[in-house]
């Protein structure tokens, strides 16, 4: 395994790696490894001969009230976890070789970008997708693994590499909860313990609107939004920021529940800022045939 923190050496790197024949399997994250980015790993261990993991906490995708300096960082740990799964090289650049002085070109991805996560943090998807379209330039990867976990970031990143005729492909990845349901998180080690038996009520209000949608055959999407904001309310340590059923390619809320849907929701409890989704189906593929 071997560490490189500068553009033009990661680029070589990819360069004899391709000039073999070997394909490249590209895993971008923020670091504070956890198993949800390892399973993205494993994924990409499966599907690539090269790995290359990048580890870059972007400032462009933080607003001035947010926790960049305060995100959690450990390249030693994210190392080790790397080294045992195999990762052939680690991409950790310094930001002021990404974005040196006289930086001024952007990526948006029109509409998708300013709704949702986007209405709450204004320019997030810009700094995400200018980061990822940079990394994918240097990295050069056949294929770059993301979570559902971050639905609506893997949806603006398959945009933005549709519509840029970008050449790799986009593999997606299940999102790994803990046993008590709540999604992985490199924030979540900022939660205390109560503030974590109020985090289980994410994956319990997803569920609920999940089964609403497809073992009750609820149509209206105001019933689930109404049931699920109150399984979330009965919480009172729980602030939710937004709740919505959505469109799946589009993010548009649906008139009526008739396809498959996705169900997002962004909540604060305490001082953290917690997201998660489920998607939701009243035929259920398997079953509609
Ligand atoms: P981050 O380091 O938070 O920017 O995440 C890097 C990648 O890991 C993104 O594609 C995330 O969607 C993915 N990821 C983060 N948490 C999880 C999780 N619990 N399950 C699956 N993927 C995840």
């Amino acid at each position: 395994m071997e560490l490189i923190r500068r553009l033009h050496l990661m680029r070589e790197a990819v360069r004899k790696a391709r000039a073999e024949g070997k394909k490249i399997a590209f895993v971008p994250t923020m670091g504070a490894l956890h198993d949800g980015h390892l399973a993205l790993v494993r994924r990409a261990r499966e599907l690539g001969d090269i790995v290359v993991v990048s580890i870059f906490v972007n400032p462009e995708q933080f607003g001035p009230d947010e926790d960049y300096d305060t995100y959690p960082r450990d390249l030693a740990r994210d190392t080790d976890l790397c080294v045992e799964e195999h990762v052939d090289f680690i991409f950790a650049p310094d930001p002021k070789e990404m974005y040196p002085d006289g930086f001024r070109t952007y990526v948006e991805v029109e509409g998708l970008s300013s709704i949702l996560e986007g209405a709450s943090r204004p320019g997030f998807f810009r700094g995400v997708c200018t980061a990822v379209l940079k990394l994918l330039s240097v990295v050069n990867p056949h294929f770059a693994f993301f979570g559902q976990k971050d639905m609506q970031q893997a949806v603006i990143v398959q945009t933005m590499v549709r519509d840029l005729n970008l050449n790799v492909e986009i593999v997606l990845c299940p999102t790994v909860r803990d046993d008590d349901g709540v999604a992985l998180s490199s924030r979540n080690v900022r939660l205390n313990v109560s503030e974590r038996v109020s985090a289980m009520a994410l994956r319990r209000a997803l569920e609920r609107g999940r089964v609403l949608i497809e073992d009750q055959g609820v149509s209206s999407v105001e019933e689930v939004e109404t049931k699920v904001r109150d399984v979330l309310g009965a919480d009172e340590s729980i602030k939710i920021d937004y709740f919505a059923v959505v469109d799946p390619v589009s993010l548009e809320r649906p008139e009526t529940i008739g396809g498959e849907v996705l169900l997002l929701l962004a909540v604060w409890i305490g001082q953290t800022r917690l997201i998660d989704n489920i998607s939701a189906c009243p035929e259920p593929p398997d079953e509609a045939e």
